[in-house]
Formats: C-alpha cells, structure tokens, sequence
C-alpha cells in the first residue's frame, strides 16, 4: 500500500498545493463541463421531463464575497470567498467549504452539484452547496485562519447563506474541525437566540458538538463500498481478479502533509501511474486527465475525491477496461456522518444517552467484527477502541448507519447499471435525477 494521505477531510491542515495539481489538461473539459457532461448523459436515459431536468441542473445561488483581513506583519489583503447553493429541493442545503490558492466560483458551483447528486445517491435528505475560500492555508498564521473563517461566516450569516435550517457547511479541502468550532462559535455569537445553533455546521471537535467517526467517515466510507466491489465474485471476474481485499494493491493518491513527507516521489502525478489493483484518487478533481489516462495501470478507479476523473480520461480507462467507481457514490460517508451529527445536534443529545449500555458481550462482539473489518488490530485506531471499550453506542449507531447506508446505495447502483447497460457513475447520477425529480414535481413551483 502506497498512501500519501490520510484521507481527503480529515483536519487537513498543512495540506500542500501546487498549480499543476488543479490545471485541467488542454483538451479536458473543465471541472463545471465535466459535471454537466456526467448529468447530461444520466439524463438522456431518465424518464424525466425537458424542464424538470433543466431546474436540476442548474445552480441556484452563487455568493461571491471579498473581505480585508488585517495581516499579522500589519498588511492588509483582500481575500475572496464564496457559497454556492445548487439545489434547494431539500432543506438545508449541505456541503464542505474548502481552502485552497485557486478557487473559483465554477470550481465551486460543480462541487455545489455534486453534493446535491451524492446526497440524494445516499438518501440523505439534503440539498447541494458547497463553499470556497481563495487562500493557500499553509501560508497564513492560525490566528490569520481564524480571522478568515469568523469573517467568512459572518458574511454568509449576514447574506443568510447558513443556518441549520438554510445551509450547513461542513470541512473539506484544506479545512477541519478547527475551522468548523470557527464557524459554530461565529453563528452562535451572531444568532444567540438560534437554539440549533450547534446543527449549522458538521465536522466539529467532539467537544463541540461534533459526532464520534465523522472524522474518519468519508474514508470509511470509501473502505466499505470497494469491499463489496472486491467481494463480488462475478465482477472481479470480469476484471480477472481474484475476490476479496487481502492481497490486493491500492495507490492512495492525496497531497497532504503524511504522505508527502511519507515516501520520496519527485513528482506527486507519477503516482497514479505506478502498478497497482486499486487507484484510489483522493486529492482533488481533473487529476485523472486525457494525457494520463492511458499510462493508469490500476484497473479499478475508486473516486475518493469529487471529481478526479474528466470524462475524456473516463473515456479511456473504460476502453481499457478498468472500472470506475463514482464519487457520488464512494465518497458520500462524509455527508452521511454529516447528516447523523445535524440530527444529534437537532435532538440536543448524543445516540446512545438513552439507551441501556451494552452488554460485556454485545461490546465484544462489535470489537471482534470490526477488526475483522480491518483484518489488523492496529488499523483501529487507538481513540475508537477505547470508546468501544466504553461501550459507546454513538460509535455503533454512525459505524452501523454508514455501512448499511453505503451497502444500500451500492447495491441500488450495481443494479442500475445492469438494468440500464451503463456504467456505475451514470447509474449513480440517473439514480439522483430521478429522486431529485420526484421532489421537484411534487413540490410544484412557488408562487
Ligand atoms: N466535503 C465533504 C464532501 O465533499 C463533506 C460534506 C458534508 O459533510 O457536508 O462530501
């Protein structure tokens, strides 16, 4: 296993950027035009109409705020940011907010959507957004971050882009739980009669909030969805692969400070093209590109991140026979974790509160399957087996919730698929459209 990351959410804070890794290759369609594409070709096989499918696609709301922010050296800079809202078929609206050098409101629009298509993949009951601030974060101070992120929230407060209601936010690229306690800490100054105060935002510290497993949610998400893809004998067959996950070669592509410093690769790209069963893309989108596309040895594509694939590099995995499984569907543990955090956080106590502790046998049995799971007692990580120890159940109910929610979902695709003749991502977003649609159709058009 060749990992340069931890995974894509997790309190990223010294995440590294380089402009090549955001350039979409000459040729490429860019990061929005690949969103549409995947859309539009999921909706020439939906049974949906012409104008319904267009109020799908299109992006609702898209705030564009610059702020000054009083630099510790006594400058003052100017720093962009912004919220897209894509779809409020669903309320609240849900999605990270990310910090990197080249945000840019398409960069942020096609994430917006591809949180409203991934929600409703997992049936959680939310609409899409997603957030963007244009900074490279390792070049400023935690008080500078902090700065950032309070003003940020304010403007979204006071342009009511958030609530728990409205539009939560939640991390992403190059922000964590930090950031997170921030933005609760803010909305909770500013809306001090907001009871739900909390519920504005997931991806908190524990101590604020937060949910047990939201931090390794996306990941595990990723784990449980490839298991079944690697257990299922008559699709590895197809790839002449043997089935089950023991044995196999997984590259986790990801910029963060681990595994940059993990292994000494003097150009990050090349390891998407190094031998290996399982390519696990888990950085940003365009990584995968028409240039790269054919030098990919991995024969299966697990999209970690939110649009690493374009479409012309879709186009050629699949001539070569390598399978993609969709971030709308892989990645979608994040939200879904999001989601049980907003419904603790609604319900003002923790799962588990009032339930009966479980028994001495029932924690044993739990301990014993989930490091079946991993297939190693060190995988689980000290933090979980001392709260399963203890008996949490919150743990029970978020591991329980995200395993059955991404079985489900998988299945749901997988037969897609093979009813429609296509492939997992399209299976995936015309699973969404047609969800999204019925919301649409019933709501009807106000006024
Ligand atoms: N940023 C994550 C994503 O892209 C999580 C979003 C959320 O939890 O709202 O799915």
């Amino acid at each position: 296993v060749v990992s340069l990351a931890k995974h894509q959410n997790g309190g990223a804070k010294t995440v590294l950027w380089t402009s090549k890794n955001f350039r979409t290759q000459s040729g490429d369609a860019t990061f929005l035009q690949a969103v549409d594409f995947y859309f539009d070709k999921a909706a020439a096989i939906a049974s949906v109409s012409p104008d319904i499918l267009a109020q799908i696609k299109a992006c609702n709301n898209i705030l564009r705020v610059q702020f000054p922010l009083k630099c510790s050296n006594g400058t003052v800079e100017l720093i962009e940011a912004y919220r897209a809202q894509h779809s409020h078929h669903r309320l609240p609206v849900k999605g990270g907010v990310r910090m990197a050098p080249n945000v840019n409101g398409e960069e942020i629009m096609a994430l917006a959507a591809l949180m409203t298509f991934k929600c409703a993949v997992v049936d959680v009951p939310f609409g899409g957004a997603k957030g963007g601030i244009k900074i490279d974060p390792t070049k400023y101070s935690l008080n500078e971050k902090e700065a950032i992120m309070r003003r940020y929230t304010s403007e979204l407060v006071k342009k009511k882009f958030i609530g728990p209601a409205i539009d939560v936010p939640a991390p992403d690229y190059g922000t964590g739980p930090q950031e997170m306690a921030w933005i609760k800490d803010t909305y909770e100054h500013m809306k001090s009669t907001d009871i739900n105060g909390a519920a504005c935002v997931t991806g908190k510290p524990l101590e604020e909030g937060g949910i047990h497993g939201r931090h390794e949610a996306t990941g595990l998400g990723v784990f449980f969805c490839l298991r079944e893809f690697l257990n299922d004998q008559d699709l590895v067959k197809k790839l002449h692969m043997s089935p089950g996950v023991k044995g196999k070669t997984f590259i986790i592509q990801g910029f963060g400070n681990v595994g940059r410093n993990l292994v000494d690769i003097r150009d990050p790209a090349k390891i998407l093209e190094l031998p290996c069963d399982v390519l696990i893309p888990a950085a940003l989108e365009s990584q995968v590109h028409s240039e790269n596309a054919s030098r990919i040895k991995a024969q299966i594509i697990a999209e970690a991140a939110n649009g690493p694939v374009t479409p012309s590099a879709e186009a050629i995995l699949e001539k070569n026979g390598a399978v993609i499984l969709p971030d709308l569907l892989l990645n979608a543990g994040g939200v879904t974790v999001s989601y049980f955090e907003w419904l603790k956080n609604l319900n003002h106590i923790h799962f588990g509160r009032m339930s009966r502790r479980m028994e001495e046998s029932g924690k044993k049995v739990l301990l014993e399957a989930l490091e079946q799971e991993f297939e190693s007692k060190n995988k689980l990580s000290d933090d979980l087996r001392k709260e399963l120890v203890k008996g949490n159940t919150e743990i029970d109910f978020v591991w329980s919730g995200l395993e059955e929610t991404m079985l489900v979902s998988w299945a749901n695709v997988r037969s897609t698929a093979e009813r429609k003749d296509c492939n997992y991502r399209t299976a995936a977003y015309l699973i969404a459209i047609e969800r999204i649609a019925t919301c649409y159709r019933v709501n009807g058009i106000f006024p």
